[in-house]
């Protein structure tokens, strides 16, 4: 056995451990379907480097193609299903708009290379053939999923890393292309010459992968911080949160609406039918909410059974019209609990202001005008305004 190749194929399978350990540990902390997809690539991971070196170990032990044990097989299907774990795991990690197709051509492609170990090929080791294809198409897949344009803060270490299985490509592909054509030096020499190119991009590679797997939980803790559970609206803290990143987008003349909604009689729901059955009417109600509104627009559920909604680009006239569209639609909102029909009304203050108005003043007088509609009879929409202190103007009821 070449002391160099033993190696490096110690090393290879410490980075690879090492980083499978730490990617598998993050998706544990943070159990998420999505970060499910690092734990497939870590798996895969361990397949791949183990099946590749085990691989390597038969060949330079000298065992002719023609009497490969059962551990060539092995190793071969290590290799390709590995590939393909990884490479289905790392778009499910990174949410890739193509990532179901993905994950099924990851396994057929797996499955053909595979194949082609059975096919009696002339002049060339079929299995060694089906293994130096799944080394390739792993380093290609890799590539292609990371070469996308993600959004900040993915963008940067999917590039690099892309950049890296890319490099990684012609050192698997164009050796195993001399080789088989029987013009360049064989795997074993090739292999231990560029093994320090190897090792520092899979090492750079699945640093660039720690790191999108950290940003992926990141953000999916700080999204869970700032939604209520309950309905999947904004909390308190995600209001201030968006707002800013709002008025960041908005310029400062721009319209913007609030409006401050109330369910009416709501405590009668939950005297009447329980409190699951009044859990069940707020989600309905979260859902009638964000179903009237654009997507760049914000709905919170500010405590209880009170909400807010921040309309961006929407000017007065526009927000009563979105208003009144959710009482009357909350009129015909009924929810059927053991046989009865759970039904009720909601009340609405409105604050037109601008991109650069406080958010504090806002809601303040969108507050005001849910008490005008309240104290004049629910089921309502008020449109409020900044109270004149020279005049003391109440806002104006509608
Ligand atoms: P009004 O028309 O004046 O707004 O009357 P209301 O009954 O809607 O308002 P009130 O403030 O008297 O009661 C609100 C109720 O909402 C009381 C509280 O038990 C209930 N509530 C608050 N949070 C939740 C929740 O998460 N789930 C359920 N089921 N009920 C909740
Ligand atoms: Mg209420
Ligand atoms: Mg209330």
């Amino acid at each position: 056995m070449n002391a160099d190749l033993l190696h490096s194929l110690v090393a290879d399978g410490f980075v690879a451990i090492t980083f499978a350990a730490l990617i598998a540990s993050l998706a544990a902390v943070f159990r998420h379907a999505t970060l499910g997809g690092a734990t497939m690539y870590a798996l895969g991971h361990i397949g791949f480097t183990a099946g590749s070196s085990l691989f390597i170990l038969l060949l330079t032990a000298g065992i002719p193609a023609s009497q490969r044990p059962w551990l060539a097989w092995l190793a071969l299907l290590a290799s390709a299903f590995g590939s393909a774990a990884m490479v289905g795991g790392l778009a499910a990690l990174l949410e890739h708009p193509l990532r179901h197709l993905i994950r099924w051509l990851c396994w057929a492609v797996a499955t053909v290379i595979v194949s082609t170990a059975l096919v009696p090929w002339p002049a060339v080791d079929p299995l060694k053939l089906a293994s130096d294809l799944a080394n390739s198409a792993c380093v290609a897949g890799l590539a292609a999923v990371l070469l996308h344009a993600y959004p900040k803060p993915y963008r940067l270490p999917a590039w690099w890393a892309g950049v890296c299985a890319a490099a990684l490509l012609p050192l698997y592909a164009i050796g195993s292309v001399q080789e088989w054509l029987g013009t360049g030096p064989v795997l074993v020499p090739h292999y231990v010459d560029w093994v320090w190119l190897d090792l520092a991009l899979w090492s750079t590679f699945n640093l660039c992968v720690m790191m999108l797997a950290s940003f992926r939980a990141l953000t999916m803790f700080a999204q869970r911080a700032r939604t209520d559970p309950l309905t999947g609206c904004l909390n308190r803290g995600g209001l201030q949160h968006e707002w800013e990143a709002l008025s960041a987008r908005l310029g400062a003349n721009d319209p913007l609406s609030v409006m401050a909604i109330d369910i009416d009689h709501f405590k009668a729901i939950n005297d009447h039918h329980g409190h699951a059955a009044g859990d069940a009417y707020l989600a309905r109600f979260a859902g009638l909410l964000h179903s009237v509104v654009r997507h760049a627009d914000l709905v919170v559920r500010m405590g209880g059974e009170e909400f807010l909604v921040v309309l961006h680009r929407a000017p007065r006239d526009v927000a009563e019209r979105v208003a009144k569209d959710v009482v009357e639609r909350t009129r015909d909102l009924a929810m059927d609990v053991g046989g009865v029909r759970v039904h009720t009304t909601a009340s609405i203050g409105i604050a037109a202001g601008r991109g650069g108005d406080d958010m504090t003043d806002l809601i303040q007088q969108a507050d005001r005008a849910l008490y005008m509609a309240k104290t004049s009879g629910r089921d309502r929409v008020c449109v409020g305004g900044p109270t004149d202190a020279r005049t003391g103007r109440e806002p104006l009821s509608r």
